[in-house]
């Protein structure tokens, strides 16, 4: 028997989201979250899609779930009640999601000592993200030690961006020893829909020139040409760049040291302040978009200064990116808020029809439903909302590194 079937692990800090393909006609087969990990009450929600409209059942079980191995092994359970257990000899490998490589990992890169003793040495520029990373890593491979582990880096498809979009402009030594610069995140998706797209507008994605907006709840922003990333909004670390659910996005520097001198707020605070208590939630209280649009229609003003500071940001950066890409051949929209929120869309590109830029009203107010044009024919420039899918990207990517497969995504 061949084994075909992937494993995708993307552990965070208090949850393990999975899922598990097989890749012979990259189908899912199941897919879960465990969530409040190490908290008095955790959940576990596991569906197994089967049948041939994908049909879903669903297993919904509350629990204390300790820590990282209680929830892992709780995948395994889950997954073996349905027959697709960990110990399944169709299992090829395991993909972990891993948020920070640094500069070391550009690749997927098979999982040994020297790579998580990498990755660990990595965790001060992603301290909320790697050690959770690194936890799923070890767990998962004491669960199959004899599996392939692979790990596929948030940051590795920024790896092409030049030195010029990737350094500041700060002392060049002090730069190098504390390893500041802008890496770039959201990667695995950047990848997916830059290429995505450019098959949608029938472009070979090697010469297309393509605008990643990924706007979920963490947001980002890419420069793509010719399949090759050249400029991303996120930076060192997560917070730089679009204004985001709750991170500030881009803020003048000197805005932490007046903090810390004339608020008396520590870094700690502060830290705290930018990451989880800003963007959208900051502005206006709520995070989530849907609920910020209903507040707009009933003429909330917190929530029109929200939406406005949201959507000035996301216009700053698609000129940025046309000047940076010199032609632009496709602007893809994708994540929560760029695959459902027509108004975020329309507000973001308005105006914009001397740039080749538009988006057709009823194009737009369509539901989403797999990658769709939403621009008018005539323009040069065409808009598109593709629906990102980064454990199906991750998955592809752990599969071609075991089989030794070639790239034909
Ligand atoms: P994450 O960064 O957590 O992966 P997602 O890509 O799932 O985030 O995006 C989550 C966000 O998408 C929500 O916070 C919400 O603002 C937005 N969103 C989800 N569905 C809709 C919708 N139908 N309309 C507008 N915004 C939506």
């Amino acid at each position: 028997m061949t084994a075909t079937r992937v494993l995708v692990l993307n552990t965070g800090s208090s949850s393990v989201k999975y899922q598990l393909l097989d890749m012979t006609d990259r189908s899912r087969l199941a897919v879960g979250l465990v969530e409040r990990i190490g908290e008095e009450s955790g959940r576990i929600r596991h569906t197994l899609i089967s049948g041939p409209q994908g049909r879903e059942r669903i297993r919904e079980t509350t629990g204390p779930v300790p820590d990282h191995r209680a929830a892992l092994e709780a995948v395994a359970e889950e997954l073996a009640r349905d027959g697709l257990g960990l110990d399944s000899p169709e299992l090829a490998a395991v993909g972990h999601r891993v948020v920070h490589g640094g500069k070391r990992f550009t690749e997927p890169t098979l999982i040994d000592t020297t790579v998580v003793n990498e990755i660990e040495r990595l965790s001060p520029v992603a301290p909320l993200h790697n050690p959770a990373n690194l936890i799923g890593i070890r767990t998962a491979q004491k669960l199959r030690p004899d599996l392939p582990h692979v790990a596929v880096f948030d940051t590795a498809f920024h790896s092409t961006i030049p030195e010029a979009a990737a350094r500041y402009a700060i002392d060049v030594e002090t730069a190098d020893r504390h390893r500041v610069r802008r890496y770039g995140f959201h990667g695995t998706s950047h990848s997916y829909v830059s290429r995505a797209a450019a098959k949608l507008v029938g472009k070979d994605p090697a010469e297309a020139n393509v605008i990643v907006l990924h706007l979920g709840n963490g947001a980002s922003a890419s420069a793509v040409r010719g399949g090759r990333c050249v400029e991303t909004s996120m930076g060192l670390t997560p917070l730089e760049g679009l204004v985001m659910g709750t991170r500030s996005g881009d803020l003048d520097p000197a805005v932490v040291f007046h903090l810390m001198r004339v608020g008396g707020m520590t870094a700690d605070e502060i830290d705290v302040l930018l990451n989880k208590r800003s963007g959208l939630v900051g502005l206006c209280g709520d995070n989530d978009m849907r609920e910020i649009r209903r507040r707009v229609d009933e003429g909330d003003e917190a929530a029109k200064l929200a939406f406005d500071v949201y959507v000035h940001r996301l216009r700053k950066y698609i000129g940025a990116y046309y000047a940076v890409l010199g032609r632009v051949d496709v602007v893809a929209f994708t994540a929560g808020v760029g695959e459902n929120s027509a108004p975020v869309r329309a507000a973001a590109l308005e105006g914009l029809e001397g740039l080749g830029l538009a988006v057709d009203e009823h194009l737009n107010a369509r539901p989403a439903d797999g990658p769709r044009l939403i621009s008018p024919p005539h323009l040069s420039v065409a808009v598109a909302v593709v629906p990102t899918d980064e454990e199906l990207e991750i998955a592809a990517e752990t599969y071609e590194l075991v089989t030794g497969a070639r790239r034909r995504r």
